[in-house]
């Protein structure tokens, strides 16, 4: 169970001119919607000491924090994260029941926003075959669209495709993604024909490529880290081929063709990513235009780093710190912007992720990894038991059991009552 979650942390920061503004009926001119991919509730009081003022203590402090959360479906990974939170609904009613999953229709696994009926803008790739259809429902960016009559504007960006596209709903006007082979970021013909002209100059400036260049260095020495534990654990990836998993990291072994996509596994990926926003807010005009508009921001590279070095590394720690400081930057440049007062912002996360099995076992706490296909053998040994005929399972992938409706009606079974028996 990589990737079970504990926490939810949801923050609004609503300050008081904005409050006194509802009370005259006037709007926000701009909503901020943040994901922190895999970003866990405690991370909020564990790093807290390295955190500044004005960045996520600035938001507890000057906002609303939702403590009493809970998910109530599963499994939790990060598409159906961003469509639960952008739609305020559930897997079972907005359709996006994992990052890829069996379709019954198809009788083949699907990704959630693969779609090939339109191509990709800005690289002569397939990383833009992409729309939001498999999405059943609105989203609140939809439902803002709608109120306004199309006039707000709704652009989404994020490191993972999934995580831009699914915020922006149907309606958004542009939702853009980091394209490995190139570096820069792309879209979809869903949304336009060519790049604007200011994605195209940013795209330009190879920002990716210059921060490969770069080393990952701490922010502060290694002792003032709240990670209590060495950081050279064995269960660490190395993911930049040093033969180490210990500050610094730099991507001077890293082969040619894998550093662009490796950007996205380190806090680079974020501050790409929240360059990226910086430009869209400015050269789009976001929350100066008359309306309310919306911009969606998907931090996806806290997911990737927590894959490889767990909750409990250096690593985690140090990605939140220069999170912190982004968070802050952009709160800053809002207010220059739009002014303090007149946006929403909320931050919050698509899920969470369990301590590392192996790091566990260290402990001494009872854990192991889960092996899929061992319970799709048993499975399919209860299904011969109970019914005679394994065929009544037509696949078992995503935590989920799928059924075949036509066995079980030749079978002349009762499908609610099989449902029953695999529940
Ligand atoms: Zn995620």
């Amino acid at each position: 169970m990589k990737r079970l979650f504990l926490f939810f942390i949801t923050l609004f920061m609503v300050n008081s001119s904005v409050l006194e503004g509802q009370k005259n009926q006037s709007s926000p001119k701009l909503v901020v919607g943040i994901v922190v991919d895999q970003m866990r509730y405690d991370y909020l009081y564990r790093f807290n000491s390295l955190f500044g003022e004005n960045g996520f203590k600035k938001l507890i402090k000057e906002g609303s924090n939702f403590t009493f959360a809970h998910f109530n479906y599963v499994p939790t990974h990060t598409a159906p994260g961003h469509a639960s939170i952008y739609t305020g609904t559930t897997p079972y009613f907005h359709g996006i029941i994992s990052n890829s999953w069996y379709d019954k229709r198809l009788k083949r696994t699907i990704y959630c926003t693969s779609d090939r009926s339109f191509s990709t803008v800005g690289a002569n790739d397939s990383k833009g075959q992409m729309s939001p259809k498999k999405l059943l429902t609105t989203t609140i960016t939809d439902q803002l669209k709608l109120a306004t009559n199309g006039r707000s504007k709704i652009i989404s960006v994020a490191i993972k495709d999934r995580a831009a596209i699914l915020p922006g709903g149907h309606t958004a006007n542009a939702a853009y993604w980091y394209d490995s082979n190139t570096g820069g970021f792309i879209t979809s013909t869903f949304y336009m024909q060519q790049l604007p002209d200011w994605v195209k100059k940013f795209n330009d400036r190879k920002l990716a490529d210059k921060y490969m260049k770069s080393i990952w260095k701490l922010s502060y020495p290694l002792k003032e880290y709240e990670i209590n534990l060495p950081d050279n654990k064995a269960y660490e990836k190395d993911l930049f081929s040093e033969n180490k998993t210990t500050f610094p990291h730099s991507f001077n072994n890293v082969p040619k063709n894998m550093k662009r996509s490796l950007l996205s596994s380190t806090p680079f990926g974020n501050e790409l990513l929240f360059n990226f926003a910086k430009a869209a807010l400015v050269n789009e005009h976001m929350g100066q235009r008359g309306q309310t508009d919306f911009l969606a921001i998907g931090f996806s590279s806290t997911d990737y780093i927590g894959h490889s070095y767990g909750p409990n590394s250096v690593e985690i720690e140090d990605t939140y710190v220069k999170l912190d400081s982004l968070i802050s930057e952009l709160i800053k440049l809002l207010n220059r912007q739009v002014g303090n007062g007149n946006y929403i912002l909320f931050l919050t996360a698509d899920h969470g992720v369990s301590e590392n099995p192996d790091f566990l076992k260290q402990n001494n706490i009872p854990s192991g990894w889960v092996n899929f296909s061992v319970i799709s053998d048993s499975l399919k040994s209860f299904s011969k038991r109970k019914f005679g005929n394994i065929n009544i399972l037509e696949n078992f992938s995503n935590k989920q059991i799928f059924l075949n409706y036509s066995n079980i009606n030749s079978l002349k079974l009762n499908l609610a009552d099989v449902r029953k028996i695999y529940a």
